[in-house]
């Protein structure tokens, strides 16, 4: 059996390596390293993708986030509603720009923001929300836009675990995650479901004017050469990257669909068991998966039981992972803000009791059968 990694990119690499090495060779042979035909090239391809009108490709996900929130205009103070359960890059980016991170809960069945929290949380200084589709699975967009109209919010949504998910609206009209609010972010860290060979991240929107603040702010706030009209920053997206990109972009909808593959295949070993929860698939989008994130919280229900399975596991060489640990509104860095008393049942549950095992889009069955046995040899029932 091949060696279980959370993530395997090189046997993904190799199989389109001829393409990817000629790619990379055509840019060192071009020199154009920064701001290359490659790079308006992914941007074009990726917008086409997912349907939004403009797309900004910038340094990393994070920047991305960033680069969205600082053309919004927003002033230090302003609220920014983010679930507490997610990535610390989310929340991070708000407090940096000295605005303050209100946290609310998540739903527990699709782990992202629950409209419900999210609207009781609006006070008179709330200016944005920013929902995360975590681990490949759509927050509701429907209600959450519909509670942004009712207060004049703007969304982004942290598209960064979920680029090419699906999202079906009740009238029956369909969208791309990343291009249904205000802004779209995304990230193209290597174990993204759209990697690159390093760092990268990109920015959408419908919105002409804020495409146009977007450009500049990522660009040092230039309008035109040597004329800065805003403080910006620098994000760009190499060349390289952008050409390994648009050929894996090639693949994405087959990459999606081997990730569901071995979601289903997961799904039907722990069907009936009664400690595991499996991932639960909204009917509004189609998981993609970037995590395949059990609960384990029915009979012993302790973080020690879960990380007991992660041990379980390492000792038979396969890797999983707790996303997250420590949910935003408990981490060191908001202090400031007092959010750690804040009551999250829901979060506070989930980060006990959920553990990632590998997903990727090179798993065998033989790596999976083996996977689904040691989880099952441990928690029994
Ligand atoms: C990965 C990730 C980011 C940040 O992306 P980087 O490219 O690593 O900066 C932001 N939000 C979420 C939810 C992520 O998973």
């Amino acid at each position: 059996m091949r060696p279980i990694q959370m993530v395997d990119t090189k046997t993904q690499y190799l199989k389109i390596k001829p393409e990817v090495d000629k790619a990379v060779i055509d840019v060192l042979e071009s020199s154009a390293f920064i701001n290359g035909k490659p790079v308006h090239d992914f941007a074009a391809n990726l917008g086409t993708y997912n349907g939004a009108k403009h797309t900004i490709p910038c340094a990393n996900g994070t920047d991305a986030l960033q680069i969205a929130m600082m053309a919004l205009g927003l002033q230090p103070g302003d609220e920014v509603i983010t679930p507490s359960f997610t990535y610390i890059a989310t929340t991070e980016v708000i407090a940096l720009l000295r605005l303050t991170p209100v946290f609310v809960e998540v739903d527990a069945k699709t782990f992202c923001i629950d409209p419900v929290a999210l609207e009781k949380a609006i006070t008179p200084r709330t200016k944005a929300i920013v929902p995360v589709h975590l681990y490949g699975q759509a927050a509701p967009m429907e209600a959450i836009m519909a509670i942004a109209a009712r207060h004049n919010l703007a969304v982004i949504e942290d598209n960064a675990q979920a680029i090419g998910c699906d999202y079906t609206f009740t009238d029956g009209t369909k969208k791309k995650t990343g291009s249904i609010a205000h802004i779209g972010t995304t990230s193209f860290y290597p174990s993204k479901n759209l990697g690159g060979f390093g760092d990268g991240g990109a920015i959408f929107t419908n919105d002409d004017a804020l495409a146009a603040a977007m450009k500049m702010i990522a660009n040092h706030g230039q309008s035109r050469q040597y004329y800065h009209d805003v403080v910006g920053c620098n994000s760009r997206l190499d060349t390289i990257q952008a050409a390994i990109l648009d050929i894996k972009l090639a693949h994405l909808d087959e990459y999606i669909h081997a990730r569901r593959t071995a979601a289903d295949f997961y799904d039907n070993a722990f069907a009936g068991n009664t400690i595991i929860t499996t991932p639960y698939r909204a009917d509004y989008s189609r998981h993609v998966f970037h995590q395949y994130t059990i609960l384990l919280e029915k009979g012993e229900q302790s973080a020690g039981f879960r990380n007991g399975l992660k041990e379980h596991l390492a000792a038979k060489k396969i890797p999983a992972m707790i996303y997250y640990p420590v949910p935003g509104h408990r981490q060191q860095m908001f202090a400031s803000f007092n959010t750690a008393a804040q009551e999250m049942p829901v979060t506070d549950w989930l980060t006990q009791r959920v553990i990632s095992l590998p997903i990727h889009t090179e798993l065998d069955e033989e790596q999976l059968n083996y996977i689904t046995m040691a989880v099952l040899e441990y928690v029994g029932g």
